[in-house]
């Protein structure tokens, strides 16, 4: 986790404020390994941070610095939420407009970047936690959520997650927690299979629901052009799908693994596996279409990103990546090109 200034004024009466940038991420390697009674997904999977990024901005009223977080009173939580995709770099503003549509519907408190910060409240035992719409009432008492999106959403690349971690890290530091990365992971797997990766992010081995996680080596960058569709695609009908299709074939993420290691891209191409893709490309056709659309292009290989829509095609690099982008004239609702790995959730210094 890159940590820099956080640029905040502490003291009574004042406002503190940080700023993280947070990344999608992808799965070069999925495999499911049958539903549990519980419900949930025995997973194995390799995932990687991409330099796509969500960033979430807090501020939150300082009435003390030196009191310990529990000593503090009923924390109010509003969020605002903003759609970041029209703006290209995550340093440059402004940061696009108030949302319409999909994205309106993730200002509420279902939001897991809310969701992240009543687990904290939870953990650190500071009561509050109810959720301010109207910010009229007791501004002084009131944790300000502004999360910018970029990561597309129900896509695949744990865009909701990203922002849960991102919730985590900063208001574990404007809180005055500092929890430290593993009491962070702990609470980050109440929240989600992929929220304590994305705590960390980078490159790891994910087992159980994909909760328990192991950083691996990547010796290489590797660069991909990211296919976007329009409509997202539920996680939970997803997996409801796989598992009609009965138990998948018995691959393990070894190749993958040794691929990353090498930063060998043929080796990576022909090694990219994802469990869920036959299943998304059932629920929603069209994607066999863009599958093919990123490899007439040039990609060395395409796949469904996770659960999906999101297609990923990977470029030999950066140069070739933008090539496959311009190539790509129609057939999806945006097109990224990013690079893997990531690292984690970075605090940025702010204003
Ligand atoms: P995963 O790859 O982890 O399965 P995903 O990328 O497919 O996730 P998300 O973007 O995380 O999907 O969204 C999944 C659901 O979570 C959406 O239906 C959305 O309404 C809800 N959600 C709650 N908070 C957020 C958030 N901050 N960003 C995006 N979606 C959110």
């Amino acid at each position: 986790m890159g940590a820099g200034s956080v640029g905040a004024q502490e003291g009574r009466g004042t406002t503190r404020r940080v700023r993280v940038r947070v990344p999608a991420k992808i799965n070069p390697f999925l495999s499911v390994r049958g539903r549990r009674a519980d419900g949930y997904h025995d997973v194995v999977t390799v995932l990687q941070t991409v330099s796509l990024h969500d960033e979430l901005e807090v501020l939150a009223p300082v009435t003390d610095a030196a009191a310990h977080p529990s000593t503090r009173r009923d924390v109010l939580l509003a969020l605002e939420v903003l759609d970041g995709a029209a703006a290209p770099d995550p340093d440059l503003g402004p940061v696009g407009t108030v949302p319409v549509g999909p994205m309106g519907g993730l200002a509420g408190e279902d939001n897991l970047a809310v969701r992240a910060a009543r687990a904290l409240l939870d953990e650190l035992a500071i009561p509050g936690g109810a959720f301010a719409s109207d910010l009229g009432g007791r501004p002084d008492a009131v944790t300000r959520l502004r999360l910018t999106k970029r990561i597309p959403i129900a896509a695949g690349m744990a865009g909701g997650s990203a922002d849960a971690a991102a919730a985590l890290v900063a208001l574990d530091r404007v809180w005055g927690a500092e929890l430290g990365r593993d009491r962070l992971q702990a609470l980050a797997a109440r929240l989600g299979a992929d929220v304590p990766f994305c705590v960390v992010g980078g490159t790891a081995l994910a087992t159980g629901t994909g909760t328990v996680t192991t950083q691996v080596l990547a010796g290489g960058r590797f660069h991909w052009v990211v296919g976007i569709d329009e409509a997202p695609l539920s996680t939970a009908e997803v997996y409801a799908a796989r598992d009609e299709l009965g138990p998948s074939d018995d691959v393990g993420p070894d190749r993958v693994l040794r691929a990353l290691r090498a930063g060998d891209v043929d080796l990576l191409g022909d090694a990219l596996h994802n469990d869920l893709e036959v299943a998304a490309l059932q629920l929603r056709p069209a994607l066999v279409e863009g599958r093919e659309a990123l490899l007439a292009a040039g990609a060395v290989a395409a796949i469904v990103s996770g659960s999906g829509p999101t297609l990923l095609g990977l470029a030999r690099d950066a140069d070739d990546a933008h090539a496959i982008a311009a190539r790509l004239t129609s057939g999806f609702a945006r097109v990224e090109v990013v690079h893997s790995p990531a690292g984690g959730p970075e605090l940025l210094a702010s204003s």
